[in-house]
Order: structure tokens, then C-alpha cells, then sequence
């Protein structure tokens, strides 16, 4: 990846701007909590993580809510992106980052895998957790930028 210091909260800010016009963000109701966090990263391929999971949100949410947070402790900077829908199934909780793993009728299983491999190729780690009672969360860890360490 091409690294560099990168403000995240804008980056944040810019593609939630820019997906509030993708169709599949009708009826959804979108919430965010962001701090300013610089972290080194490659902010094309970040932002397609970001646009990858939040996609995935809207999809599952239907007419829910999804929450995007951000912010930086321990080294580290934490981007989440919540959705309000039922638990995946514990079945497919080992799956889903497969490439071509998919549930959705013309889906392409590609957009967790290219996720996951983006950021492991920073240093970072992207984890699920999933409940019936709690919803849907997908977290992204990265490295914070020398700076804020
Ligand atoms: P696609 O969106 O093309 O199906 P993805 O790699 O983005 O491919 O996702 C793979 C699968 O993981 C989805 O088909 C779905 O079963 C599951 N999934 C991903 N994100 C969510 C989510 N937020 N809530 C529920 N299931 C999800
Ligand atoms: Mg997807």
C-alpha cells in the first residue's frame, strides 16, 4: 500500500458523503461518532473498505440503522461500522471473508475478502461480532500515525 498520514475523519466524512446517494441507502438511518485520528494508510484502499462494509450495511439494515464510529487509543485507530439487522448465522460467521462466500442473489462474495486483505496488508485486523440482541459490527484496526503514538 501506498502509506501516508491520513486525516481518517475526513476520509470518513467524505465516503459516507458520497454513499448517502447510493440507492441502498434509502430509508436506512445513518449515524456517526468520529474523532480526529490520523493513521498511515493508503486512503484509496481504505476507502474501499470503508464503502465495502458500509454497502454491506445498508443491504442488511433495511430501513435500520447503521452506525459508522471512529476513534484512536493504544497505537491504534478503531473504525466501526454497525448495523441494526439480525445475527449472521454462526454457520457463516467462518465464511464470510471467503472470496465468493455469498448470501445475496447477484452478490459477489468479494467485498469482505478484498477488505480483509487490505487490511491485513496494513498491519491491521477486521473482526466481526454478531448477536441477535446486539446487531451486526464490523471493526477495523490500524495502525495510528507516528505522530498520535
Ligand atoms: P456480497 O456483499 O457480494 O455478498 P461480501 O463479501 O461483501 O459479498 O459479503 C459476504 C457475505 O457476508 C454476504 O453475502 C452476507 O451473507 C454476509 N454479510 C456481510 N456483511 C453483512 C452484514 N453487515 N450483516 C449481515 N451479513 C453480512
Ligand atoms: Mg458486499
Amino acid at each position: 500500500p501506498q502509506r501516508r498520514t491520513v486525516d481518517m475523519e475526513g476520509l470518513v466524512r467524505e465516503t459516507l458523503e458520497m454513499l448517502q446517494t447510493d440507492p441502498l441507502s434509502r430509508g436506512v438511518a445513518l449515524e456517526t461518532d468520529l474523532a480526529p485520528v490520523s493513521a498511515s494508510v493508503d486512503p484509496d484502499q481504505i476507502r474501499q473498505v470503508l464503502i465495502n462494509l458500509v454497502r454491506n450495511a445498508f443491504e442488511a439494515a433495511e430501513g435500520g440503522k447503521v452506525r459508522v464510529s471512529l476513534g484512536g487509543e493504544g497505537g491504534t485507530a478503531h473504525l466501526r461500522v454497525w448495523d441494526s439487522a439480525g445475527a449472521i448465522p454462526e454457520s457463516h460467521l467462518g465464511r464470510i471473508f471467503e472470496p465468493f462466500f455469498t448470501t445475496r442473489s447477484g452478490g459477489t462474495g468479494l467485498g469482505l475478502a478484498t477488505a480483509y486483505s487490505i487490511v491485513r496488508a496494513h498491519e491491521g485486523r477486521l473482526q466481526v461480532t454478531s448477536s441477535p440482541e446486539a446487531g451486526t459490527e464490523f471493526m477495523v484496526e490500524l495502525p495510528l500515525s507516528a505522530e498520535e503514538v
